[in-house]
């Protein structure tokens, strides 16, 4: 093909774990089947106008959260101790039986793909294909950590004098504490605690508010590939309950996705207490993800990369494009595109399959998207219409006089466009640095000196040369930012499972 530089997704890998993102016409059946399940399901459906949680036996076992902070926390208290309980016999269980438990378990995920996307649809209001991504990543989480597993946590002989044994061994921490957004409330939740487990660790694991319904069933068929009861423990709530795990004493550790805000008083809590161990924070954040488009670049590629890094999933993914910023030259061009392929968006019931944009997580959300969505309808280049009824945030794009005026996430589908100078490629990617969060970039240009510019001088943990900036896959993109979008392990990627362990090394004068 024309797209420089190319990079080829190696093949052995497609099948696989490099199969997270992408839907073909071998899933329609599949599609047909989930909407089935979803139009079978006695609860309103989404269209942003119902849902909520999805009851399951294991939800239904786990107490639900209670106003009362003192409730809340007994509950938390309760689930830790049982993984704190669990730690001995799970940690020293090779890393071998560990591994093939979490193969199982993606052959589990994959088994109830069928209810684990209606579970998607209906409490996350993610469109089909979007769920179907959410078993895919999940399945690929598991099966890339089991390989890693196997490769990089056994015993390892080191050099030393005749008549010594060195070995280094990689070993859990203890109880981890994960803590998931609802935009991936399959995927990341299953992610966290697949490494977690397989690195030696238990686990309490605490989903988002909004999607505990898909959380529990996973927690459910984990216990069925074998995780013992004890190791992986569910607790439901809020900032409460979240507060209550991260403030215990008995947490080795703690992995959490969602806002920069939450991630400092998580780092603050872990620190309040002067006799608690030190222990490691991997928090992944947001980000105002810039795209760069030069006047060399492919007006269509940019237009479909546009499309699907801003409004795929309503704008709801960390990774998601919110500033665009194109050369004055082709601006006019790129924008004139850019509405006609807005125009074409559907947006409606997540439950149908035509469905490219679903409503928002909540009406906070919502709230708070339309209003200054509204503030700032001077601004607007483009608006796409969408039902009357419902969460459904109308994607926009927004006029930036200077690329300095957003200053802040967005977290829905407001995409921002300013403009940028022949010439000053280094600067304006200083500039998107200067906002001092570093998730992900775009840079489309067929000029190779500006793709080693990008490359040497954005300060980002995933950078996409002409392609969309989201939909990172599990074993080829690492995926995880650096400054307010995170502390920079990156899931998904060789290095992510030696963060959950400790290292002991063993040497004996034999
Ligand atoms: N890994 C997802 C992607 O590449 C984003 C994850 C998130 O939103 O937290 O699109």
């Amino acid at each position: 093909g024309t797209r420089h530089p190319s990079i080829p997704l190696p093949k052995d890998l497609m099948g696989a774990w490099g199969n997270s993102e992408g839907i073909d016409l071998a899933e329609r059946e599949v599609l047909r089947e989930v909407a089935r399940a979803i139009a079978a399901a006695p609860l309103p459906l989404a269209g942003g106008v119902g849902g909520g949680p999805v009851s399951t036996p294991l939800l239904a076992a786990t107490p639900t959260p209670n106003p009362s902070r003192k409730r809340e926390g007994d509950e938390v208290a309760q689930a830790i101790a049982r993984a704190h309980a669990a730690f001995p016999a799970w940690s020293a269980t090779p890393v071998e039986t560990r591994a093939a438990i979490l193969e199982r378990y993606a052959d589990l995920l994959e088994a109830n793909r069928t209810e684990l996307m209606a579970y998607a649809v209906r409490e996350a209001f993610k469109t089909i294909p979007d769920a179907l991504g959410e078993i895919r990543e999940a399945a690929d989480f598991c099966r890339y950590y089991a390989v890693q597993a196997r490769g990089i946590l056994a015993p390892r002989i080191l050099p030393g004098p005749t008549g010594e044994r060195n070995e280094l061994r990689m070993m859990g921490r203890g109880v981890w504490a994960t803590i998931a957004p609802w935009n991936f409330p399959l995927a990341i939740f299953t992610g966290q605690n697949a490494a977690a487990l397989v690195a030696g660790n238990t686990g309490v694991a605490k989903p988002a508010p909004q999607t505990p319904g898909i959380a529990a069933r996973a927690v459910e068929l984990a216990h069925e590939a074998g995780v013992p009861r004890d190791a992986l423990v569910l607790v439901t709530g809020g900032a409460e309950a979240g507060a209550a795990l991260t403030g215990d004493p008995r947490i080795a550790g703690v992995a959490f996705t969602g806002s920069t805000a939450t991630a400092k008083a998580i780092a603050r809590s872990l620190l309040e207490d002067d006799n608690r161990p030190i222990v490691p924070l991997i928090a992944e954040t947001g980000g105002i993800n810039a795209m760069i488009v030069d006047s060399t670049a492919l007006p269509e590629q940019v237009v479909a990369d546009v499309i699907a890094s801003a409004f795929r999933s309503a704008g709801q993914r960390c990774s998601a494009l919110r500033l665009l910023i194109v050369q004055e030259e082709v601006a006019e061009t790129i924008l004139t595109m850019l509405r006609g392929a807005m125009e074409l968006l559907v947006v409606g019931d997540p439950g149908d399959p035509r469905t490219d944009v679903g409503p928002v997580i909540d009406d906070a959300a919502y709230d708070r998207l339309m209003a200054y969505r509204e503030s700032v309808k001077g601004r607007w280049i483009k608006t796409v219409l969408v039902p009357a009824t419902g969460r459904f945030v109308p994607p926009t794009a927004i006029r930036l006089d200077d690329l300095d005026d957003l200053q802040q996430e967005w977290f829905g589908p407001l995409l921002h466009v300013a403009t940028w100078r022949a010439g000053e490629l280094t600067a304006t990617i200083e500039r998107v640095n200067a906002k001092r969060f570093g998730l992900t970039m775009g840079l489309h240009s067929r000029i190779a000196r500006s793709a080693e510019i990008a490359e040497t001088t954005a300060k980002v943990g995933n950078l996409y040369i002409n392609r969309s900036m989201i939909g990172a896959v599990v074993g080829s993109q690492p995926f995880g930012g650096e400054g307010l979008s995170g502390t920079g392990p990156k899931a998904g990627g060789p290095n992510y499972l030696p963060r959950f362990c400790v290292e002991r090394a063993v040497s004996v004068d034999t």
